[in-house]
């Protein structure tokens, strides 16, 4: 392990010295990768209300960060803080990147690595790894968010197939999924269906109006008596532990990317900071400018040094749910909170897209709601230390 040398403003304690050479050569190569393809572009996508996922499903393909925690199958086989680290610098760029690559890797391919048959791993995984397939998840409907275990969508036997009815909302990659994960109430509990892109029955509408993770595809799926083959459904698990330990997973994912939202708000403050002039001055000489800059400092490098401790704990496979809510609860809320203080360093400049600290905020505001609210995570946390269940 390296001594600290010098005062990094970007990380103060050298919370990156923790990390192993290969950690660090891959948050380098990830965070090289945003440098080059999404930070010049995401501002206008995010204006714009597009993701080209066609185009950049492969390159994260190729760059190895899809199914990265996941082995075989042409996936990377990485530790959960190299999978952290990689998190992290995608969610830097756009919470919408990092969505993108947490559904299709710790959701999608997941629930099929874990759950799948061996004939249905080795159709999708390997094209999903590449980023030439690209999967979905579908769990939240219209009227069941939270509380997914009342959800409507039903698939009963007929015959030798399952037919699916109900409908799913808030899918991230929904309408370009070539492959959507949807969980369903039948007679055993909830089951786990592969509905392949084209399915008589199937459609899919995106949601506009978005004012959130602009750079990303959100839709509803409403399936109309669709009509599986037998082999469609994961053979693997039955009832709600099958889609909650794969949400696991990619809470994992957002407890570290928040971290690098949250750097790069506070990082785009110093800069502006110091080199906005007012009052014949930088601004980062006033006294106010340096507490909002310090506190800002302070809490990444704490959330930091919390998702850096989560991680560990998984490698060791301690990691239990209430560790992943601390980490989600935490780290999404200091990130929003770092967002709007940022924002009003920059003034008027950080209303607008030529700097990151409004998107990032107005993306924090989806994370702070998917996989599990920050209601939630505050209770699982609640009944984690109280023994008491308060979610009724
Ligand atoms: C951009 C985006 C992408 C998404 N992508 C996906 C996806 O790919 N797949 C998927 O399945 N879902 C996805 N979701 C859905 C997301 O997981 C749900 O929005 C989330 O679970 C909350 O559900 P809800 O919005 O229905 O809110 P509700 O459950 O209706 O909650 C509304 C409010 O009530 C509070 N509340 C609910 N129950 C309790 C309680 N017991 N005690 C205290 N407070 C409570 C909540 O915390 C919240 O503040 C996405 C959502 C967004 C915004």
């Amino acid at each position: 392990m390296t001594k600290p040398t010098r005062i990094d403003p970007s990380d103060l304690l050298a919370v990156g010295d923790l990390l192993s050479d290969e950690e660090r050569l891959i948050r380098d190569t990830v965070r090289r990768f945003t440098e080059e393809r999404i930070r010049p572009h995401i501002g206008d996508w995010f204006e714009r209300g597009v993701f080209p996922v066609r185009e950049l499903a492969p390159e994260l393909g190729a760059l190895g960060v899809l199914g990265m925690h996941l082995d075989g199958y042409g996936c990377a086989g990485a530790d959960a803080v190299a999978y952290g680290v990689a998190c992290m610098e995608l969610e830097a760029a756009d919470s919408g990147l990092r969505s993108f690559v947490s559904v299709q890797g710790s959701l999608a391919m997941r629930s099929i690595h874990a759950f799948g048959s061996e004939e249905q791993k080795l159709r999708w995984l390997p094209g999903m790894a590449a980023g030439e397939l690209i999967g979905c998840f579908g769990l939240t409907e219209p009227d069941f968010g939270s509380d997914p275990a009342n959800m409507r969508t039903r698939a009963v036997r007929k015959g030798g197939d399952w037919v699916l009815s109900g409908s799913k909302m808030w899918i991230t990659n929904g309408s370009i999924a070539d492959v959507a994960v949807v969980w369903a109430q039948t007679e055993e509990g909830v089951r786990g269906f592969l509905v392949e892109r084209g399915t008589r029955g199937l459609t899919a509408t995106d949601v506009h109006g978005k004012l959130s993770l602009r750079a990303s595809v959100t839709s509803e799926l409403a399936f109309d008596e669709v009509v599986l083959p037998a082999d469609a459904v994961l053979p693997g698990v039955t009832g709600l532990r099958g889609p909650l330990s794969s949400l696991n997973e990619a809470r994992y994912g957002i407890l570290w990317g928040t971290v690098g939202a949250a750097r790069d708000c506070y990082t785009a403050a110093l800069d502006y900071a110091k080199s906005r002039i007012q009052f014949d001055r930088p601004i980062a000489g006033f006294q106010l400018t340096q507490h909002k800059l310090v506190e800002m400092m302070l809490e990444v490098e704490k959330a930091y040094l919390v998702a850096l401790r989560i991680g560990r704990l998984k490698e060791q496979g301690a990691a239990r749910p209430p560790h992943i809510s601390f980490g989600k609860l935490n780290n999404v809320r200091t990130a929003l909170e770092i967002a709007r203080s940022a924002r009003t360093v920059l003034g008027a400049n950080g209303i607008t897209t030529e700097y990151p600290v409004l998107r990032h905020a107005n993306n924090l505001e989806s994370v702070l709601t998917y996989e599990g609210t920050s209601e939630i995570h505050t209770l699982v946390l609640g009944e984690a230390i109280t023994g008491e269940s308060a979610y009724r």
